[in-house]
């Protein structure tokens, strides 16, 4: 097939996934963007595959595997879980970059000191965010501590792994086809599979889904190395297109949590306690509430903003959530639901779950636009989150998760915070929110409290 044929197939390849990256970024049109991408992903394969003129059969049974578990994972996997999938798939990703560069390297080890580097980066980049993944999916998924984990002299171990990796790397580019050429290779990679781990499990608490953000990056980096090694232009695009856009979410999510990258990737977050746990987090009366007296408040409001959090997720709340939501517009009560960037356990994740009960988009209010107005609401109902509206990260120096923007539902005429005890959220710390005067606690599953409510609405 024409080399001008397939790159025309790759220019539409990548236009594809960049109209579909654009999409992705509004509720309304993710769907949309996400098919957009698929099939920008698939002629890309099929011209790929055209182009090299090879043996089917193998492809064709790698594809059929990957296609069969991709279905199975892409239906079983619960909502909450979509985090540890997100870092599975980002370790894969990087797997596939570090043996694409070894199978690469071992064939034609007669390479250039270009496509030496590009190998390099492709295995040592591919190595970390395998390993790396692969400890973010134990922490999310409750196998391994989710607490960072330091230890002392752990930047000193750390930076002796880089400058390993670095001096054989140096080495390796210079003469790759010797024999020593191919130890450096081999030790390039163990040393790529250790610094994962050493560099992934300092991270903890509420860091973890900037890690993601950043694994995806890398992954995206690794595959852009890739290309360059075995000379695919649309590895090379859809790989800095995947980099890039990691880069930019992980940026964001760092400003959604007034942190540094550095602060995130090197301060261990989590391993203080000043301000944590219950004996020396905040203290004070609780006011609870039964679901009669929560229908008084919400049939009284005038403006009523639900602020969603993980357990919307874990209680799968969110169409009964809608339902109560219509309920209140019909008793002209205005409503809308304030999704915090980092609320449950992924990006987007309350807007996941929003969508998929109907819950009009205009109806989704940002953080920003909602928080300056916040005074002026009459009630919030915070159903399932903590950190994410937790006062600590205003006015609590010593608190670890101080700095952090968060939905300020303090400032609303009346709280009402739906959970089923007195637990911590993710990061572990408690909330003063609970104590405060104008807050009144709904204890109980969020799914059962709010189908309470529906029922005392529609009784009346
Ligand atoms: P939190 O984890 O802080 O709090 C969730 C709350 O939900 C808990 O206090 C829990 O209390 C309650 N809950 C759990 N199950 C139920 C249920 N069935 N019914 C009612 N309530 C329930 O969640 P937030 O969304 O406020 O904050 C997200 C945290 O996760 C942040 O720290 C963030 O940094 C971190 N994170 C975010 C990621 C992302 O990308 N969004 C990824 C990874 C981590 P109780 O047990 O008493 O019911």
């Amino acid at each position: 097939m024409s080399p001008l044929l397939i790159n025309f197939a790759y220019v539409i390849s990548a236009a594809l996934f960049i109209f579909g990256l654009k999409m992705l970024s509004s509720p309304a049109t993710a769907r949309r963007g996400n098919l957009l991408s698929a099939l920008g992903m698939f002629i890309a394969i099929i011209f790929t595959l055209m182009a090299q003129g090879l043996d089917y059969k193998w492809i064709l049974l790698g594809m059929a595997i990957g296609t069969g578990i991709g279905i199975v994972a892409a239906v079983k996997v619960e909502m909450t879980s979509m985090p540890e999938m997100v870092a599975l798939f980002n370790g894969f990703g990087g797997i596939s970059s570090l043996l694409l560069a070894w199978a690469e390297y071992h064939q034609h080890p007669e390479m250039s000191v270009f496509i030496a580097i590009v190998a390099f980066l492709s295995a040592f980049i591919g190595g970390v965010t395998f390993t790396g993944s692969m400890v973010a999916f134990g922490k999310l998924a409750g196998k391994i501590t989710q607490k960072a984990v330091v230890f002392k002299g752990q930047h000193i171990i750390n930076a002796a792994i880089l400058a390993t990796a670095v001096i054989a790397a140096v080495l390796f580019c210079m003469t790759p086809q010797s024999g020593a050429g191919y130890a450096l290779f081999i030790l390039i990679i163990l040393v790529a599979l250790g610094f994962g781990v050493t560099s992934t499990i300092p991270i903890g608490g509420a860091d973890m889904p900037v890690v993601i953000s950043l694994l995806n990056s890398y992954s995206g980096i690794a595959a852009c190395a890739a290309g360059f090694v075995i000379s695919n232009n649309i590895l090379i695009v859809a790989g800095a297109l995947v980099g890039a856009s990691g880069m930019i979410l992980t940026n964001i999510m760092c400003k959604a949590m007034n942190r540094s990258l550095s602060n995130v990737l090197f301060s261990g977050f989590g391993t203080t306690t000043a301000g944590q746990g219950d004996s020396d987090g905040p203290q004070g009366e609780v006011r609870p509430a039964s679901a009669e007296d929560v229908y008084y408040i919400l049939e009284a409001a005038d403006s009523v903003v639900f602020v969603p959090g993980y357990g919307l997720a874990v209680a799968q709340a969110q169409h009964v959530v809608k339902e109560l939501g219509d309920l209140l517009e019909a008793n002209d009560t205005e409503v809308s639901y304030a999704i915090h960037p980092v609320a449950g356990r992924m990006p987007g994740h309350m807007n996941v779950l929003l969508a998929e009960a109907n819950v009009p988009y205009d109806q989704l209010v940002e953080m920003d636009d909602i928080n300056p107005r916040m005074d002026t609401i009459d009630v919030c109902v915070v159903i399932g989150a903590n950190d994410v509206v937790n006062p600590a990260a205003l006015d609590d120096e010593s608190s670890p998760i101080y700095g952090m923007p968060i939905i300020e539902t303090q400032r609303a005429k009346t709280v009402i915070v739906l959970k089923r005890s007195m637990n911590p959220g993710f990061a572990g710390i408690q909330n003063a929110l609970f104590f405060a005067e104008n807050a009144r606690m709904y204890f109980g599953d969020a799914k059962a409290s709010i189908q309470a409510l529906v029922a005392e609405f529609k009784s009346d």
